[in-house]
């Protein structure tokens, strides 16, 4: 299966779907993350707070797919944030995912009221400086937040993982991401368990191209140039999400599918919420 990718702003590259780990643990969350991989997922997002980075660790291992072809992802969480706290909780996603270097590493929120996150981006600039990191990005970041890290330290956020599906398809910060040269990915991209997938207009689109109603709002991602990262645990399941890349949508499906915008479905508005 060829997977078109995403060039990054450092000149390096992501794949347009990846694969999340929310919720897999353990050895059924190894065998999860080695079956995504054998299946032809590339590209694995995982965080502290997830903790299963052991079991992402061990699903690269299992996989046998070379390391050097997977790029993992990782967050620093709240509690963290600040300088010298940004080596050390890299430090810790390192040896639990038992890897020399981590492929993308993200700010898992902004914590604005907490006031740090100039701070931590300096860290990340240096891990990345130091090798220990090939490229770094955000999550949850709003416009505000971006363009602060950006005319602070000049250096550009390579991606902004933020929650994005047809409730909230984030129109105004995608083009602000387009115009500033930062790569989208998409979180709970299917909604995670909402009803997304049974509303008539997506099951009339999926009908049409003889797809699942699940592929029809994942392309609907990959044609808005941003990267879905959909979690599942099941192997059949996984490969339906990455089968994605021999239909299109037109782009009035696009906007039929963009036309179910109705707001965030989980409340994590950046500017105030707060996780550790
Ligand atoms: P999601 O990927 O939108 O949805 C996952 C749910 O959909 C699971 O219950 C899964 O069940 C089900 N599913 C997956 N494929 C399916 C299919 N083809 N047909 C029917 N059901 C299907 O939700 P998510 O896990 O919240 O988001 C994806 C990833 O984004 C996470 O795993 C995590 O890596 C990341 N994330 C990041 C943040 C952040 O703050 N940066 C926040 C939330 C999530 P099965 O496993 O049983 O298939």
């Amino acid at each position: 299966m060829s997977i078109p990718t995403l060039a990054l702003n450092n000149g390096r590259a992501l794949p347009a779907i990846g694969f999340g780990t929310y919720n897999l643990r353990g050895e059924p969350g190894a065998a999860a993350v080695a079956s995504a991989i054998t299946t032809g997922y590339r590209l694995l997002d995982t965080a502290l707070n997830y903790e299963n980075e052991g079991a992402v660790g061990d699903g690269i291992r299992a996989s046998g797919v070379d390391r050097e072809d997977i790029i993992v992802t990782s967050k620093l969480p709240g509690r963290f944030h600040g300088h010298k706290e940004t080596f050390v909780g890299f430090e810790e996603s390192r040896a639990l995912l038992g890897l020399d270097y981590v492929d993308l590493y993200l700010i898992h929120w902004p914590l604005p009221k907490v006031g740090k996150y100039l701070d931590t981006w300096r860290a990340m600039i240096e891990l990345r400086d130091q090798g220990l990191v090939r490229s770094i990005g955000v999550s949850n970041f709003t416009i505000e937040q971006l363009t602060r890290l950006a005319d602070e330290t000049g250096v550009v956020p390579a991606v902004n993982q933020v929650e994005l599906h047809p409730r909230f398809p984030q129109a105004e910060l995608r083009a602000f991401h387009t115009e500033h040269g930062i790569v989208t990915e998409s979180w709970s991209p299917l909604g995670n368990r909402s009803e997304i997938t049974a509303e008539p207009v997506i099951t009339r689109i999926a009908a049409d191209h003889g797809v699942t109603a699940t592929q029809a709002v994942l392309r609907w991602h990959v044609q808005l140039g941003a990267i879905p990262i959909p979690k599942s645990a099941n192997p059949a399941r996984q490969r339906e999400n990455i089968d994605l890349f021999s239909f299109e949508l037109d782009d009035a499906e696009v906007s039929a599918i963009s036309a179910l915008e109705s707001g965030r479905l989980w409340g994590g508005d950046p500017d105030t919420h707060e996780e550790f």
